[in-house]
């Protein structure tokens, strides 16, 4: 098993302590992962008495308001009043709060950072970082389980998505033995699979089918068939539709492709999610462009509009399946 299955005591204790006041802190975009850790977290506290505030720099997308407490998560400008307590989740990157931790820094003596991105900053008072786990959803399982709190139904339901969520329905590599024991407990604790399953893949509006067509219909693959790409502009499909599709996925679909991209442009940016099968490192070419990630998923923002930042993304894309095809040909 991996050797973070032990909590840290340094993480126990600074949630054992007596009642007060805690933040949840999210990242930007918050997706499954960040939102479900932190709900759970946050019910688990405020069974033991505690006032919680959950919230991020941005608000929760439409397609998780399925899960349980999600409609009290803020959308944070500046952080009110003091804390005792801290908790940012699945956040390598204090860059990842705008500057809300810098606030929270001062507000509140402990801040724990609990994720298991491998380029975490260790930017907390206490850290725990378990580049084994699947999702923080298995970490904040564990770190229940050893603060002896009840897993209601609705601590089940937010863990399980968000282990379902960056496992790719436990489809992924970064699945383990210990990640189908943690999603068994959580089923048996309450957690649904298929309403999980259906509310993250079968709420689809009626227009989405066409909108999904004329999206793929833009994909790209290059000549070697090692990468493909998707590069939407402003206004060719609607936000909600985006943010409610894993876009990328269909790229990395095909089967010669060992490197998916999916760009689209958010007003003066470009948003990159990157994605790959294992043969390249797609973290170590988001973090040219400032992002991160894990080896597997990776993504960053830059500024500039959708042509000039799609072909440099390719640029370095096809640098990184270059040199990475050179190296198994030597060592094979
Ligand atoms: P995405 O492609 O946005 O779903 O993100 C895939 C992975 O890359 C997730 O683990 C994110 O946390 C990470 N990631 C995405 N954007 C950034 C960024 N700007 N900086 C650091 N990590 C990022
Ligand atoms: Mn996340
Ligand atoms: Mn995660």
């Amino acid at each position: 098993m991996n050797d973070g299955v032990r909590v840290p005591g340094d993480v126990v204790a600074a949630l054992e302590r007596a009642p007060g006041r805690a933040l949840m802190l999210g990242h930007v975009h918050p997706d499954a992962d960040v939102l479900g850790t932190l709900l759970a977290i946050g019910e688990a506290l405020r069974a033991g008495g505690w006032s919680v505030v959950a919230g991020g720099p941005h608000p929760a997308p439409g397609a998780l308001s399925f899960l349980p407490g999600v409609e009290g998560y803020e959308v944070l400008k500046t952080l009110d009043g003091r804390f005792d307590v801290t908790v940012l989740t699945d956040c390598p990157n204090p860059d990842r709060t705008e500057g809300l931790i810098d606030a929270a820094k001062r507000a509140s003596p402990v801040v724990v950072n609990i994720d298991h991105h491998p380029d975490n900053r260790r930017y907390g008072t206490v850290n725990w970082i378990d580049v084994g786990a699947a999702a923080t959803g298995e970490m904040v399982y564990r770190l229940l389980t050893a603060l002896g709190a009840t897993l209601t139904p609705s601590i089940a339901m937010n863990l399980f998505t968000a282990v379902h969520a960056d496992t790719g329905s436990f489809r992924y590599s970064n699945v383990t033995p210990e990640t189908f024991q943690i999603a068994a407990a959580l089923t048996a604790a309450g957690a649904r699979p298929d309403v999980v399953s259906s509310a993250l893949y079968e709420r689809r509006a009626p227009d989405a089918l066409r909108m999904l067509g004329e999206s793929l219909a833009r994909v790209q693959v290059s000549d070697d068939g090692r990468v493909a790409w998707l590069a939407l502009p402003i206004g060719a499909v609607p936000e909600r539709f985006i943010e409610s599709e894993e876009l990328v996925n269909y790229p990395r679909s095909i089967e010669s492709v060992r490197v998916a991209c999916f760009l689209r442009q958010l007003g003066d940016h470009v948003k990159v999610s990157l994605r790959a099968k294992g043969d390249v490192n797609v973290n170590r070419i988001a973090a040219r462009f400032g992002g991160g990630g894990h080896p597997n998923a990776a993504g960053f923002t830059v500024p500039g509009s959708l042509e000039p930042v799609t072909r440099d993304v390719l640029a370095a894309v096809r640098d990184a399946v270059r040199v990475e095809a050179s190296v198994r040909a030597t060592s094979s």
